[in-house]
């Protein structure tokens, strides 16, 4: 269960949390054109506390609605304030963010006419995404046996309501089967990413994860490539199979939920030793640090606060 925050910004105002409700026509309930962000806060080592790259995350979720074809109301630079205030009201030193663009009640033909475009920030605490024991020791994943979407179906480098359909038909196969999480394959039969992350495998120390062209941009993809880089490793973008994943040394998984994630077995097979590898193990806590404030280079990447 969600816990509860005291408010949620819904079209900027802070509304009490259980008032911050629509009405069941609401057209994107029906047809799943809105856009959504999953951002996190971090409290730093400081006692300050920083959102993690959260201008980057509000110039993805107007880029979102604009592939939508949606006009935002309020610009990237409102919606950082707004995030703030938020965390603010709610006296959140850590949390997760959850701001949503979606079309409103009116019309109930797909075509949205004039509804109105409502956007909300919600905020609340939120720990590790799949669980203290899975960033320690990894988890086990299946191949999914949906695809990923083909980027002229739904466009990808949306976060798009409905492109999750696919991700919840895989999440749930994979959790129904006895595993953690589900690596989805593009319609060429390649790996694209897992149904909330991207997909990173080591080979020799050569960090490898696909072309960004099917998937989703994720920020933490991101940013691990740019402190792998960093920190000496060679990292390439490149078509990845199902069965090159299988004789990795290590395979992670990144995500704004899931952080850095290690994967140590995929289809029942092992993964390198079957946990966290070395290479896994030294981005995660290099990345840990930087959200934690701990690493002044990376501090541009940190939007500070104080509650
Ligand atoms: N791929 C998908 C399908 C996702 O939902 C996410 C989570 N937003 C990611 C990748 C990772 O993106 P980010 O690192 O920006 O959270």
């Amino acid at each position: 269960m969600v816990q509860k925050s005291e408010t949620i910004w819904f079209d900027g105002k802070q509304v009490p949390w259980d008032e911050a409700n629509v009405h069941v026509l609401t057209h994107t309930l029906h047809y799943g054109a809105g856009v959504f962000e999953g951002i996190r806060a971090y409290q730093c080592t400081d006692g300050s506390s920083e959102v993690f790259r959260l201008e980057e995350h509000m110039i993805r979720l107007v880029n979102s609605a604009k592939i939508l074809g949606l006009k935002v109301p309020y610009s990237a630079a409102e919606l950082c304030d707004a995030a703030i205030e938020t965390l603010m009201r709610n006296k959140l030193a850590g949390a997760y963010l959850r701001p949503l663009v979606f079309i409103g009640e009116g019309v109930m033909g797909v075509h949205p006419g004039n509804n109105p475009i409502r956007t909300v920030i919600a905020t609340w605490p939120w720990g590790a995404y799949l669980g203290d024991e899975a960033l320690e020791k990894g988890i086990k994943i299946k191949t999914s046996t949906f695809a990923r979407h083909h980027v002229n179906v739904m466009m990808t480098k949306a976060k798009a309501c409905g492109n999750y359909v696919n991700s919840v038909l895989a999440k749930t196969e994979a959790v129904a089967d006895g595993y953690h999480e589900a690596v989805l394959l593009d319609t060429t039969g390649h790996v694209s990413e897992g149904s909330g992350e991207n997909i990173f495998m080591v080979v020799n120390d050569v960090i490898y994860t696909p072309h960004s062209d099917g998937v989703l941009g994720g920020l933490t993809r991101d940013s691990i490539i740019n402190l792998a880089t960093d920190l000496g490793y060679e990292v390439r973008e490149e078509p990845i199979t199902r069965d090159m994943l299988y004789i990795a040394d290590e395979v992670f998984f990144t995500g704004t939920a899931a952080e850095l994630t290690p994967v140590s077995s995929i289809d029942r097979r092992e993964i390198g030793e079957g946990k966290a590898g070395p290479v896994a193990k030294l981005l995660q806590t290099e990345y840990f640090k930087i959200v934690k404030g701990e690493n002044p280079d990376y501090e541009h990447w940190l939007h500070r606060y104080t509650i």
